[in-house]
């Protein structure tokens, strides 16, 4: 076998991974023995010689992914066992083989031990997405290593790595069916069903991590009416529908209203209690006073770096203030954060900045964040990127 190239780190800047962080980055390097390139397996020791962990190398601010602890060669048996551990965490707690759900995240990157590997399920197919050309190198062993243990479960696997795999790579991916072959499929969701086509959506084609959130807003729609603003699939809407009045989605893509009417349409045939329209939100949101009792905000990530953080917070804080201030009285917000890099401190920052800006009382009836499908590694907070807030406003 060749020799791992070895990265040693800066005095001091093993801390992190002496705390199992999974990552290194480029700047904590002191020195590197060999010329890895991007995807190479290599291995991290400290400024004294002692080894740290071994991982996929990718010479970007995220220099190191981790992938160990110990000193072992992460190969297809190894892979093969992080993956089975993946899919028994999700029967222990009730996700795999649930009549209810047929939609769920297989792999969560860091979450699962393997940074950089997305993985979803929508009924019998999976679909990958590799944020490294460590996983990317490997996309076929690790497809049929899925299909393998999820056996008759599994109908295709389909690599959408396209837009995921870093920008500055010299490899180009082109999205394909690594195993068997499938147009879009109807899944289903807390017994609601979607339809979910990977090839045009975004991300892997469903935001499957509002699973619970939905369930909760489901509660508060009785005779109610709804604005579901950055509306996607409809997926808040389509749990509002059971008991609302009217429901309305809003998104700036055609797309998208299309599949928000066409989920619709698949659970409640033609009705007109519901509307989905392409328009701006900032814009709509300063025509609505006191036209809803709910408003759900769940708009896309505002910051994906850290250095667009205070943007991203005042984005936030603009959106709430609209929201807040439009909202009839006694009405709810659900509002959300998909950025990893705003914390929930921030954002409860944020919400608090825009309900003081409009001088209303303002409660909060729950904190939202990802479901169990989506776990977060104790020792890498950067996983927990979902949080929410459910708000009564007097
Ligand atoms: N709530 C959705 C996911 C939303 S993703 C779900 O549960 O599945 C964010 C959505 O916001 C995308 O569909 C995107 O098209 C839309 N969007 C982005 N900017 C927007 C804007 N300025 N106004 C309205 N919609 C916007």
């Amino acid at each position: 076998m060749q020799e791992r190239v070895k990265i040693v780190l800066k005095s001091g800047k093993e801390q992190s991974l002496r705390r199992f962080h999974p990552w290194v980055f480029s700047g904590a390097i002191k020195k590197t023995y060999g010329e890895p390139v991007e995807g190479d397996l290599v291995d991290v020791y400290d400024n004294k010689n002692e080894f740290l962990a071994v991982g996929h190398y990718q010479p970007s601010s995220i220099a190191v992914r981790v992938l160990s602890f110990k000193q072992e060669t992460p190969d297809i048996d190894f892979f093969r066992e992080k993956i089975k551990q993946a899919i028994n965490y999700r029967r222990a707690v009730g996700i795999i083989d649930n009549p209810q759900i047929d939609v769920f995240r297989l792999i969560h990157g860091e979450g699962d031990g393997l940074p950089g590997l997305i993985v979803d399920f929508y009924n019998g197919v999976a679909v990958m997405q590799m944020h490294s050309i460590g996983f990317y190198r490997i996309r076929q062993e690790i497809a049929s290593i899925l299909a393998e243990l999820l056996d008759n479960r599994i109908t295709a696997v389909y690599d959408k790595s396209e837009g995921t795999i870093p920008h500055m790579s010299s490899i180009k991916a082109t999205n394909e069916f690594l195993v068997g072959n499938s147009g879009p499929v109807i899944v289903t969701e807390n017994g609601y069903k979607f339809k979910i086509d990977w090839t045009t959506g975004q991300k892997t084609g469903f935001f499957i991590d509002q699973r619970e959130n939905r369930k909760l807003l489901e509660k508060y729609t009785e005779g109610k009416t709804v604005l579901n603003m950055f509306g996607y699939t409809g997926g808040f809407s389509v749990y509002a529908m059971k008991n609302a009045n009217l429901v309305h989605t809003v998104d700036s893509s055609f797309p998208a209203i299309e599949l928000a009417n066409e989920n619709v349409k698949l659970n409640y045939g033609e009705d007109k209690r519901h509307e989905a329209f392409q328009l701006d939100a900032f814009d709509y949101m300063n025509h609505i006073k006191d036209q809803y009792d709910l408003i759900i905000l769940d708009p896309p990530a505002f910051a994906k770096h850290n250095d667009v953080l205070a943007n991203a917070l005042q984005g936030y804080k603009r959106l709430n203030i609209k929201a807040i201030e439009q909202i009839r009285p006694g009405g709810i917000i659900f509002t959300f954060s998909c950025s990893q890099v705003v914390t929930r401190e921030n954002f409860r920052k944020s919400v608090f900045a825009a309900a003081a800006n409009t001088g209303r009382n303002v409660r909060i009836l729950h904190q939202m964040s990802q479901p169990s499908d989506h776990p977060v590694n104790i020792y890498h907070p950067e996983s927990e990127y979902l949080k929410g807030l459910v708000i009564y406003v007097e």
